[in-house]
């Protein structure tokens, strides 16, 4: 069954209320509704008190539709009566600060007292609801985040660190504590990186990070333990925020949970947003996708204009409908919509649902009711298919981490450099998987690994035997100038991966803002381009890569900027600037056919084709994300499932905002 829902809040509503919205929302075709994951204060209104009618009740008149239901675990907003038993409950920002209550995400995800009211209250649900037939999963929390820089988690932390050095000798050595007279006596000595203590040393800073993003994991599996014990038939999952959210190691975070769920606002919420950039949402589906290399829930899907003390634009006709389709084309094998009724209080009073304040369907539920009854019609032909990329991005929150201490060049932002690239591959139409730098490469054909900053022997292993089996694998600047420790290696650069590159960087030099350096391209296929480095560049001198481009000014004019290594069966392409969409646009298209992959379709700009396969017969989806009608030529025949008409091999159109899903036709087996 493919699920289509809501993200419901009955607490916020009068009871008489609720067979209307179990009515409106069966009419939608929903079956399924995420309860309860901000109801701590109505779960537990005392200490100890426990209090789950209503909710029984609300569930009852939901299961009367065949509404099923996920559960959230209320942790992300305990209420006043706890976090007022101890200012310690409350986590210390970056700059120092402590926490106060008022708003969610509060706690420090170390502190002890918390964690005991946390198992508390996830056991008396779990016990609760083990055998109600209603609830098929949980999602844990909501949203995690956030580092704590408070005394518990500095305590924590110097505990982290002894189980990770044994030593302090160790420590200080791979610190290099030595620097300013840093070296410890004593682990109780070791600061956490609050702002108030200037520029931190990169390893101690590297570390905490690391830690912070542990914490998150342990007080996760903590949940995750106590529901697996209770309820071992329900799911596990968490709301993760995407590939903008940069604070957890994602790829650990995912690994406790049965499945990823993933929180999707194309149209943004702090700022207004006159255009929607379809590239944004895709490549956070296929990240999310990437954290278990499984399809992922869109738990908390676009449903209206979202904000809190601003309103993010409306979103346009047609459009709710399309982004759910995008995530479903991206791996989504359910869509929950945030939310249901716009709430009429509260911090999110302006983040809209389906149904505005007043709660009488409009535009918006209309759409997705149609979007509804197409789902009930072709849900079973979608559910589960698979994506099969040739093309993999490596995403290292280790480099992201150690960026966000030291980026090197105040211009550069990680995210933005993966984007670049991510977006030349998605405006042709060619798959990609988000994947770890140490994840099994052996599917792939091209695998880019932007920026790889934080270098260790098993990822370079990994690379390595990639690039041996006959792959070709893209490496970019500031690669593999890091140790594990966050210490620069004793190497010429890019380090570890030198060899492989087959050049070494003889200089660098950090363009001043909004400057280039042009980029002469004499390698065939690219000759005569015109793209340019920008931010970084590396000087580099070839031990046995081809020269694909040269720099055409400053001191270093005619010097290599971007090389080819022949390794084995397989190719490496050292990237040494990071360059800006123009140049990704060029790269891509010559690196697409170094690897020998094609694209899905050649299309207009802003319409986006992808590709699911239910066992061997593919489905493709053609989604237009344009205010204009578009024509695309298709190289297949099959049916349309949204109106079951054929499409036969040739021109198409599509409407303003509209989605084309063919389940292309069975190929004739082959007579043998
Ligand atoms: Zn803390």
């Amino acid at each position: 069954m493919f699920t289509f829902g809501v993200d419901y809040y009955p607490e916020h509503w009068p009871e008489e209320r609720r067979a209307e919205d179990a009515r409106l929302m069966a009419e939608a075709g929903f079956n399924l509704v995420r309860l309860a994951e901000f109801a701590w204060s109505r779960l537990e209104p005392r200490e100890g008190v426990f209090d789950f009618e209503w909710l029984d009740r609300a569930i009852a008149i939901l299961a009367g539709h065949d509404i099923q239901v996920v559960l959230g675990t209320p942790t992300a907003s305990p209420p006043p009566w706890l976090m007022d038993r101890s200012a310690e409950l409350f986590l210390v920002r970056e700059d120092g600060r402590r926490a106060t209550f008022g708003n969610r995400r509060e706690y420090c995800p170390n502190n002890p007292v918390y964690h005991d009211y946390t198992r508390r209250i996830v056991t008396q649900m779990a016990e609760h609801y083990a055998g109600c037939p209603s609830v098929v999963g949980w999602q844990i929390d909501n949203e995690f985040g956030a580092r704590c820089f408070c005394p518990i988690c500095r305590t924590a932390f110097q505990e982290w660190l002894r189980r990770r050095y044994g030593s302090l000798d160790e420590l200080n050595t791979r610190w290099g504590a030595v620097f300013w007279s840093h070296e410890y006596t004593g682990w109780e000595q070791i600061p956490v990186p609050v702002e108030t203590g200037g520029s931190p040393n990169p390893g101690l800073a590297l570390d905490f990070y690391r830690f912070a993003s542990d914490s998150y994991v342990d007080y996760q599996r903590m949940q995750v333990d106590i529901l697996r014990e209770k309820c071992p038939d329900h799911f596990v999952a968490h709301n993760f925020m995407g590939f903008g959210y940069d604070r957890i190691d994602y790829f650990d975070l995912a690994r406790d949970l049965d499945l990823v769920a993933w929180d999707i606002y194309p149209r943004g919420f702090w700022d207004v947003r006159a255009e929607v950039e379809p590239s944004g949402a895709a490549l956070s589906a296929d990240t999310m996708r990437g954290l278990k290399h499984q399809n992922f829930w869109a738990m908390e899907q676009q449903a209206g204009p979202s904000g809190w003390e601003t309103v993010g634009g409306t979103p346009r006709p047609g459009e709710l409908r399309l982004w759910a389709y995008q995530s479903i084309a991206h791996g989504a094998d359910a869509v929950v919509f945030f939310r249901w009724r716009t709430c009429r209080f509260g911090t999110e009073a302006y983040w809209h649902g389906l149904l505005d304040h007043h709660g009488i369907p409009g535009r918006r539920y209309e759409e997705i009711r149609r979007m509804g009854a197409e789902i009930k019609r072709i849900g079973e032909q979608i559910h589960g298919a698979a994506i099969k990329p040739e093309v993999a991005m490596a995403l290292s929150y280790e480099s992201r981490f150690a960026f966000q201490i030291q980026p090197g060049h105040p211009q550069f932002s990680y995210a933005e450099h993966f984007r670049h690239i991510y977006r030349a591959l998605h405006g042709r139409n060619v798959p990609v998987d988000v994947v770890a730098p140490t994840d099994d490469l052996s599917s792939y054909s091209l695998v880019i690994a932007p920026a790889l900053h934080v270098l260790s022997e098993a990822d370079v292993g990994n690379l390595a035997r990639f690039v041996e089996a006959g792959g070709v694998l893209v490496v970019t600047s500031r690669t593999g100038v890091k140790d594990e420790h966050n210490a620069v290696v004793n190497q010429r650069l890019p380090g570890l991966l030198a060899e492989l590159c087959g050049v070494v960087v003889e200089e660098y030099d950090a363009l001043p803002e909004g400057e280039c350096n042009e980029l002469e391209f004499v390698c065939p296929g690219l000759a005569g381009r015109d793209a340019s480095a920008s931010i970084w560049c590396d000087v580099l001198n070839s031990t046995g890569a081809t020269v694909v481009a040269r720099y055409a000014q400053s001191y270093y004019a005619g010097e290599p900027a971007i090389a080819l290594n022949e390794v084995g069966a397989g190719r490496v392409v050292y990237v040494g600037t990071f360059g800006d969409a123009i140049l990704w646009s060029t790269l891509v298209d010559w690196l697409i056919a170094l690897a020998g992959v094609k694209p899905l379709l050649a299309a207009p700009e802003g319409v986006e084709v992808t590709e699911r396969w239910q066992r061997d017969r593919r489905l493709l989806f053609v989604l237009n994300h344009t205010a204009e009608e578009q024509e695309v030529v298709l190289d297949t025949a099959g049916v349309n499932l949204l109106d079951g008409g054929s499409v036969v091999e040739g021109a198409v159109a599509i409407a303003p905002r509209d989605v084309l899903v063919i389940l292309e036709e069975q190929q004739e087996e082959e007579i043998i």
